[in-house]
C-alpha cells in the first residue's frame, strides 16, 4: 500500500509556491531576473538582456513576444510600448531604421526584424499634416533590423 500522507497536497504545492517565490526574490536581490515568456534568467546590468515592457522579455524573446503582444494593446499603447521598443533595440543592439523595404539587408543576414509606425510622423506619412514625412518616405512604416554580428 502507498505511503500515506497526512498533508494535503494542496498544501505541499503552496508551500513549494512559496519557496519557488522566496527563489524569485534572492535571485531579484542578485541582479537577475526572469523572461516573462521564455522563464529564463537574465542579468539586470546587461541592459541589453532584458526590455522592460512592464513585463520583462529577453532580447531573444522579442521578435516571437512582440506580435502577440502589440495585437493585445489599443492604438495608443501599442504606439507608445512600440517607440520604446524601437529605441531600446537601437540604444542595444544596433537596430537599424529602414524605409525602403527594398533596402533591406538579406534575410539570412537579419537577426531581428520588425515592421514599426514611423516615429516620426506617428505612421500617418505626413508631417504637419501637409508634408510627406521623409523620415518614412510616407508610408508611415519603418523596418526595425538588427543584423547579424558576423
Ligand atoms: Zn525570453
Ligand atoms: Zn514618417
Amino acid at each position: 500500500m502507498a505511503e500515506e500522507s497526512n498533508t494535503p497536497l494542496e498544501e505541499i504545492l503552496a508551500r513549494q509556491q512559496l519557496d519557488l517565490g522566496r527563489l524569485k526574490d534572492a535571485l531579484g536581490l542578485l541582479g537577475v531576473s526572469a523572461c516573462a515568456w521564455c522563464k529564463k534568467f537574465h542579468r539586470r546590468s546587461d541592459s541589453g538582456a532584458l526590455f522592460d515592457a512592464g513585463e520583462l522579455i529577453c532580447y531573444g524573446c522579442v521578435p516571437e513576444w512582440w506580435p502577440q503582444r502589440s495585437a493585445q494593446l489599443n492604438t495608443k499603447d501599442r504606439e507608445s510600448l512600440e517607440g520604446k521598443l524601437v529605441f531600446w533595440l537601437r540604444d542595444f543592439h544596433h537596430a537599424e531604421l529602414f524605409k525602403d523595404p527594398a533596402k533591406l539587408p538579406e534575410s539570412s543576414l537579419q537577426e531581428l526584424h520588425i515592421v514599426a509606425n514611423c516615429l516620426e510622423c506617428r505612421g500617418t506619412g505626413k508631417l504637419m499634416g501637409q508634408e510627406r514625412c521623409r523620415y518614412c518616405d510616407g508610408r508611415g512604416t519603418v523596418w526595425v533590423i538588427v543584423s547579424r554580428q558576423s
